[in-house]
């Protein structure tokens, strides 16, 4: 049964298109597979009977020649994306017994397209951070080992941590993510895995749990850069209920798959050679660009200049708009209430029960820079400052079609669950990358292209122009193909 855990996306298309297997034995491989996984609390919840429900609604269309374009593929969602009548928790004490009444458009046209949600996947909380250390339901744990320190259990990234361990861990053929400033390209590349954060508005937000408005985007995360563009076809698209939703059609992106990258312009910005970068990260970064090169691509040295402010930028506007984002949890509109004796009180209490330190941090970060006095200095400035570094790709995109880059600065996340820094500062270094494309609304993708001499894994990321996914998903391919990425050992329990 596990030999169905182990095809991908595309291949279980096939099979279930040719009635090799059926969705029920597609689904309750997974199931099973999901029990052996528990060690790595990927999930916060887990809803079994309702996905061998759901394979058996599948099945019947299939066998009546009525399948669904993703009929009987076995997924999972971040716990961010609100699902109707499944608890959603956005991995937050406030949310513990929040249970939906609507199901966000994202999940929606998963389910519509025929996929079976194994359940809710465990993530930063509120998706505020690398790691998912901040996770009220306890972290997620990397299925990858370092071959320095076997023993020691390692993080598989944030915020969307439990997505790419369990798909990493063969666990679901894709899941979904979202990424504000790196979460969905970050974890995708510390588990080994192809993560795409599309351009901002290609995905609807309308029912996943804010963070900053003005920087989710939801995406897909998978085993190989096909099945990427599969689920990215079936989660983009309009909603007219999300006002910064675009209305453009959706490409075929798995269509485009194969079509090269023969006089493609690949920019290198400079910038990103940053003190801190590892030499191994360093040495994948000059092969991405020689396979690149091989396969056609012409690579041009570029600059953009206002990279070393990103990070500040993003970490002012994020907690700003997160601090406005979740006054809204009060204990009386929404989340778990602690009672008091006055209103006041009541919302004091609730607050200060229900949201976990980091959260508490950046709330207090947000309603700084945005309070009388202190806005001038920090939001306004950071506002300018995402101008300009929005400028900075527009002016490097006349000249080039995509940009490389290294996902993080340090191959895989070399830290031990339990031996994490105490300064989030250092945390918020590993989106040095990843922020600047959520700051300037553009798409990128994270490919695995090889194992640090510890036997971790590494990604490079691909910049795009707004709306560029085709071409990222071309290029992804090419380095996927040149990398010839050795995907974690499958094993029983990791
Ligand atoms: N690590 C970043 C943060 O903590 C990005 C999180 C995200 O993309 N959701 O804000």
């Amino acid at each position: 049964m596990t030999d169905l855990c182990k095809i991908t996306l595309a291949k279980a298309l096939e099979g279930l298109k040719a009635k090799e297997f059926s969705a029920t034995e597609l689904t309750k491989a997974h199931v099973s597979r999901m029990e052996d996984l528990s060690n790595l609390n990927a999930f916060i919840t887990t809803t079994p009977e309702l996905a061998l429900q759901e394979a058996q609604k599948s099945d019947e269309r299939i066998q009546k020649g009525e399948a669904l374009p993703l009929d009987g593929i076995v997924i999972a969602n971040k716990d961010l994306f609100c699902t109707q009548n499944v608890r959603t928790t956005a991995a937050s004490k406030i949310l513990e017994n929040f249970i939906p009444p609507y199901e966000s458009t994202v999940t929606q046209k998963l389910k519509d397209a025929g996929t079976i949600s194994l359940g809710k996947l465990n993530l930063d909380e509120f998706a505020m951070g690398s790691s998912t250390l901040t996770s009220h339901f306890g972290s997620s744990v990397n299925p990858w080992r370092s071959k320095k320190f076997p023993d020691k259990k390692l993080f598989p990234g944030g915020s969307s941590g439990g997505s790419s361990a369990i798909v990493a861990a063969y666990g679901a053929l894709g899941v979904t993510g979202t990424d504000t400033g790196g979460s969905i390209r970050q974890p995708a590349s510390f588990c080994g895995i192809v993560g795409l954060k599309p351009t901002y508005g290609r995905c609807s937000r309308r029912g996943i749990v804010a963070f900053a408005s003005s920087l989710d985007q939801a995406g897909p995360m998978a085993r190989t850069v096909e099945d990427t563009a599969i689920l990215l076809k079936v989660m983009a698209g309009f909603d007219p209920n999300d006002a910064t939703s675009v209305n453009m059609p959706v490409p075929d992106y798995a269509s485009v798959l194969k079509d090269g990258i023969k006089g493609k312009k690949i920019g290198i910005p400079k910038e990103y050679l940053v003190e801190g970068l590892d030499a191994e990260m360093d040495d994948f970064w000059k092969k991405g660009m020689k396979w690149l090169e091989e396969n056609g691509a012409e690579i041009i040295n570029i600059s953009l200049p206002h990279t070393k402010y990103a990070l500040p930028t993003y970490y002012i506007l994020a907690p700003a708009e997160a601090s406005s984002n979740l006054s809204r949890y009060d204990g009386v509109r929404y989340g778990s209430r602690v009672e008091g004796s006055s209103l006041d009180e009541l919302y004091e209490n609730s607050r200060s029960a229900g949201f976990g330190s980091e959260v508490k941090r950046r709330i207090l970060i947000g309603t700084y820079v945005l309070s009388a006095g202190y806005y001038d200095a920090y939001y306004l400035k950071a506002q300018k400052l995402r101008s300009l570094i929005s400028q900075d790709f527009t002016k490097a995109f006349e000249k080039v079609d995509m940009i490389l880059t290294p996902t993080t600065p340090t191959a895989a996340f070399a830290i031990a669950i339990g031996e994490e820094p105490k300064d989030p500062v250092s945390m918020y270094l590993n989106d040095i990358f990843t922020v600047t494309t959520n700051l300037a609304g553009l798409p990128g993708i994270s490919v695995p292209c090889g194992l640090s001499n510890d036997g971790l894994p590494l990604g490079l990321q691909l910049i795009g122009k707004p709306f560029g996914e085709e071409d990222l998903i071309r290029a992804g391919y090419v380095i996927e193909q040149a990398a010839g990425f050795t995907p974690l050992e499958f094993k029983e329990k990791y």
